[in-house]
């Protein structure tokens, strides 16, 4: 019961002081007690107060106060809050001035010190600001009349808020005790003043300001200031404060009886200043000198300021003392000047302010000199220690710089050579020993193939962020596939990874732990969390990141060995079609289909079953790793017989070697050395997975499918079926015949094993089919400016290749354009293959990559084809007479005519990196387009809530059952069923009548973005409610652009789940 009437009262007072009220409550009180305080003699006011604070009898004598403090505790804390609350009464009392009538000032003051002790507080918002000060009729507040006199304003960053901050100057205006400041305000205020005065080097007092004349009509109010009993509460306190703070007295009392002498002194100063000796019968400088009478018959007040200034226990208010001697010192120099000569009124004298303020200044030096010297001391203590680890642990640093040095095998060729990632002159990785730390038990481990199995937390998703056809509909998953990648890219699977390593056991252990409690927790209260055990998702146990598998870690390639020749194409060639041609019997036999026994080349065994490289607990993680990717890339349960299973783990590291490839192209990062380390890591454990991927699978599996890949490159002319070279993504026809080829290697029991002459033949081949669709795509009859430059070999050979083409193919393709031209598109079209292939094979064989890549500048093209080891002139590659008939098989392919004639979706290279579509610079466009917008299903209706694709411009008619659909056997709002179509389950859009960023994922997930719109004081209006003009911000679109093509949109909507459970429980897939 108590209580309910408390919380009524704590209500009352709330509303008595908030700011839209206060107007007419709280300040007008203010007024009434300022009127009654003018108009009676101020000893009789005070007399009130204190009787009506029932505090008379502790300042009335000593012993009532002794016995009080005896009694009980929560009594004398009691009366210690009233002493607190009646002081700061008298201070509103005498000090507020700023209403116009009371002190001499205008509504513009009014309103500009209400910004003032706002801002002091710590910069704030327009809204923030507006939300603080009363609006009159109008809902004007008159800030935008003063807020640029006393404030200047910051520009927001990316993130953020432009922000308004206080003008220096104004500071000294700056009043502790203001009376609109709640006591949550004034103690942050009170700190962040402290703060800057530090910052700045002075002292830390905060003395009261120069408060503002009174009106005639109120003036004798400063009478209240030197009234006697005004004279002996302060003596009354200071004589409280000599003794230690046992509970009877409190800082906060000190602090206001020092601003009140603050206050008066002031008074005296000013109207010293500005009347003269004569005139003024304000006399507290005086008075103050007058030995206290009872009950403090001690001494004076200013003795007794005298005696606190060095107490040790005061150090606090040490400035806040000095600052009012120092005043004394003035306000007595200016009355002893002005009696003698009334003429001249000086400034304060400067005598014994300056002997305080040297011996203050000496004070600081002597603090910050200890300061120093303890840190030295602690310094050389550190640094004794190191020496002292290195010692006792010696043999631990020879063993780590000599193991690498021995590890390094005696290089044949000059050191001059520059860096190759593939083929036999690759350089091999130094054979640097792995050791990581798991996170979870803090355990050292060294990654090695038959040890204990380490593992990356990863997200795995579906994206569609590089296709360039968001009309083609997703595929059938049962009867995809994923062989061959169209060049459209319309779907990929990426992984990413907080970098964050584990032991497998030890994060199997985690995961089951969340399992338990997701199921507990699901007994209990229904909805869902940020993450979905059920689809495997779980944070990151250190970063707190969204993961929904784990990549294990694999040891590094080992070195090439130099000692085997290189075989030519030819040789390679017929060896390889030999291989096939033994393996394809080989399935024939076992499917019960006699054939004839064909030539089997030497050591290779087809039979053969290889050792599996990696200990039991890692290939039960490379099976995890893959069925995690098989149930992300195709949505079904996972099957570890499907044979598509290691071409969809090739898929992802292909695909989210590609999306890094172009986010390093448009944000003009060096290929190299740019990526933060998680990418890094992922990039380099993704790599050497999928390379491996295949041993979980049975042999027969990758042996297929090169086969396949081998036949699309290699096509043969007895072979109907084969693919158009123009379906086909090379860089993804390079990876999965790169990583399916160690499987068909791995039979070569030979002397001969040339894995990376194979790769480097792969290499080539792709390269050349890459050229020619270039050729075929995307030259298009734009003029050249410099025709009359002499052809080099390059345009030369580039015009050679075209005319062949063109021999073939006849009139579908284009005139014959200038040398320099073609030439000129070839390079622009390959780059991004070539950059991406870089990529792929520095994180496979863990080659340094050359220092010209590591920097942006002249000579990438060069670096690049020379750490790929092919000729900068790429051309060069096709003269090989073998390679004639390839290109001419190639394009008899009818596919080739038909898609050459169809025009149309033909897909370009360089392809064109996907960006977020234009937003106009004024929001009331986006406005009167979403309300023009009609909804699609119900008729002519206006829609509700106009939503915007950001990703393809799409209006929406989202959050309404008009526009409802169902997906997967449930009914999903506008937004949720366009995401499974443009974005494959991840969406960007824009509310355009809430001004709000709204990313969803899936059915279940989703979060609000702030918006890229600004009004002019930098502040986003989400909800439209301020109403002010809105703008584009270029940088935060851009930002937000960003986050997509990095594939972080389900990351942030993971991050402000778990910020604001009230996420959670919006029903995302309806809006
Ligand atoms: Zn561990
Ligand atoms: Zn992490
Ligand atoms: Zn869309
Ligand atoms: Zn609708």
């Amino acid at each position: 019961m108590w209580r309910r009437n408390g919380f009524s009262l704590i209500n009352q007072i709330y509303y008595y002081h908030n700011v839209k009220c206060r107007v007419e409550m709280f300040d007008k009180d203010i007024i009434m007690l300022q009127v009654g305080a003018s108009m009676m003699d101020p000893d009789h006011f005070l007399m009130i107060v204190l009787s009506r604070f029932e505090l008379f009898h502790i300042f009335s004598s000593a012993d009532c106060r002794k016995r009080l403090r005896e009694a009980s505790k929560d009594l004398v804390q009691q009366n210690n809050t009233l002493i607190e609350e009646m002081l700061h009464l008298i201070i509103m009392v005498v000090g507020e001035r700023y209403v116009s009538g009371v002190g001499q000032v205008e509504p513009f003051d009014e309103v500009r010190r209400e910004i003032i002790h706002q801002l002091s507080i710590k910069p704030m918002a327009h809204s923030e600001l507006v939300k603080a000060l009363p609006e009159n009729g109008n809902k004007e507040t008159g800030l935008e009349r003063v807020i640029d006199s006393v404030a200047s304003f910051k520009k927001p960053g990316v993130t953020g808020r432009g922000l308004y901050e206080l003008q220096s100057d104004w500071q000294k205006h700056f009043n502790l005790y203001f009376h609109h400041y709640s006591r949550a305000d004034q103690s942050k205020a009170e700190e962040a003043q402290r703060k800057l005065r530090r910052q700045r080097g002075e002292d830390t007092a905060l003395p009261p300001p120069l408060p503002p004349p009174l009106s005639p009509l109120f003036s004798s109010l400063v009478n209240l200031l030197q009234s006697d009993l005004m004279l002996a509460l302060q003596g009354a306190v200071l004589l409280w404060a000599g003794e230690p703070s046992g509970g009877g007295w409190t800082e906060a009392i000190l602090q206001r009886v020092l601003h009140l002498v603050g206050l008066a002194l002031l008074e005296e100063q000013q109207q010293l200043e500005t009347r003269g000796e004569e005139d003024v019968s304000f006399r507290y400088s005086c008075k103050i000198t007058r030995p206290g009478e009872a009950p403090s018959p001690s001494g004076s007040v200013l003795a007794l300021l005298e005696s606190l200034q060095n107490a040790p226990h005061l150090e606090v208010h040490k400035d806040m003392i000095t600052w009012i001697l120092k005043m004394v010192a003035n306000v007595k120099t200016m009355r002893e000047r002005s009696s003698c000569s009334s003429t001249v009124t000086v400034r304060p004298g400067q005598g014994l302010e300056e002997t305080l303020h040297d011996r203050d200044q000496l004070e600081r030096k002597r603090k910050a000199e200890m300061a120093r010297l303890r840190r030295e001391k602690i310094m050389a203590q550190m640094s004794e220690m190191q020496k002292h680890f290195i010692n006792e642990n010696k043999d631990l640093f020879l063993e780590a710089s000599g193991s690498t040095a021995e590890s390094s095998p005696p290089r044949s060729d000059p050191p001059c050579v520059s860096q190759v990632c593939l083929g036999p002159r690759r350089s091999g990785a130094a054979l640097r020993r792995q050791l990581v730390t798991c996170i979870l038990c803090q355990e050292e481990q060294e990654v090695r193939g038959q040890g204990r199995a380490m593992v990356l937390a990863a997200f795995v998703q579906r994206s569609t962020v590089l296709s360039k056809n968001r009309r083609r509909s997703l595929p059938e998953p049962v009867h995809y596939d994923p062989l061959f990648m169209h060049p459209d890219l319309s779907l990929g699977t990426h992984t990413a990874s907080c970098g964050h390593i584990m032991h497998a056991n030890c994060w199997q252990r985690y995961f089951e732990a969340v399992q338990v409690k997701e199921q507990r927790r699901q007994q209990r209260l229904r909805g869902h969390t940020s993450y979905d055990v059920e689809h495997g998702e779980f944070l990151c146990p250190l970063c707190e990141c969204l993961s929904n598998t784990v990549i294990p870690l694999l040891p590094h390639t080992h070195s090439p060995d130099l000692s085997v020749d290189h075989p030519s194409l030819e040789t390679w060639l017929k060896t390889t079609n030999q291989q096939i041609a033994a393996l394809c019997s080989a399935h024939r036999k076992q499917s019960g289909v006699e054939g004839a026994e064909p030539e089997v080349p030497e050591g290779f065994r087809v039979d053969f079953t290889p050792q599996n490289p990696f200990s039991s607990s890692i290939s039960e993680m490379i099976t995890t790793f893959n069925m995690s990717i098989y149930k992300v890339s195709l949505k079904l349960n996972p099957n570890e017989q499907d044979p598509r299973v290691p071409v969809l783990s090739w898929a992802t590291c292909a695909y989210t070697i590609q999306s890094i490839e172009r986010l390093l192209m448009d944000e003009d990062k060096p290929l190299f050395g740019s990526l933060p380390c998680r990418q890094d890591d992922c990039l380099s454990s993704l790599t050497r997975f999928s390379s491996s991927c295949w041993t979980a699978a049975p042999p027969t599996t990758a042996h297929t499918h090169f086969i396949r890949l081998f036949t699309a490159l290699v096509p043969d002319s007895q072979v109907e079926d084969s693919l158009c070279v123009l379906d086909i993504d090379m860089f993804h026809l390079l990876v999965y015949s790169v990583m399916s080829y160690s499987s068909i290697h791995c039979l070569d029991q030979s002397e001969h094993r040339t894995v990376d002459s194979a790769h480097l033949h792969l290499l080539h081949l792709v390269t050349v089919a890459h050229l020619v669709q270039i050729l075929l795509t995307s030259i298009t009859e734009e003029v050249c400016m410099d025709q009359d430059s002499e052809g080099s070999e390059e345009e030369e050979l580039t015009c050679q290749l075209y005319n062949t083409l063109r021999k073939h193919l006849g009139s579908v393709l284009p005139e014959l354009p200038s040398g320099c031209q073609l030439s000129r598109c070839v390079r622009l079209g390959v780059l991004p293959f070539l950059r991406a292939s870089a990529l792929f094979f520095h994180y496979l064989n863990s080659t340094a990559p050359p220092t010209e890549l590591l920097v942006i500048g002249p000579g990438q093209w060069e670096a690049l084809c020379s750490f790929l080891s092919l000729p900068c002139n790429l051309l060069q590659l096709q003269e090989h007479t073998l390679l004639e008939t390839l290109i001419h098989r190639w394009c008899v392919h009818p596919g080739v005519r038909q898609a050459l004639q169809g025009g149309g979706g033909m897909v370009r290279f360089p392809r064109e990196s996907n960006r977020l579509i234009e937003l106009p610079e004024d929001y009331s466009t986006l406005i009167n387009q979403a309300s023009s917008f009609l909804c699609p299903r119900s008729g002519g209706d206006k829609s509700r809530a106009p939503t915007l694709c950001l990703v393809c411009g799409c209006m929406l008619c989202s959050q309404s059952y008009c526009c409802q659909t169902e997906v997967g056997g449930e009914d999903v709002g506008a937004c949720t069923a366009h995401t499974f179509t443009c974005g494959a389950g991840l969406g960007l859009f824009l509310r355009v009548r809430e001004s709000q960023v709204l990313f969803v994922a899936g059915k279940t997930k989703g979060c609000f973005y702030p918006p890229p719109y600004l009004d002019d004081y930098g502040e986003t209006d989400q909800g439209l409610k301020r109403g002010n003009p809105l703008h584009l911000c270029a940088e935060r679109y851009r930002k937000i652009e960003r986050l997509w093509r990095q594939h972080g949109v389900a990351e942030v909507i993971g991050h402000a789940q778990e910020a604001n459970q009230t996420l959670v429980a919006i029903d995302w897939q309806h809006l």
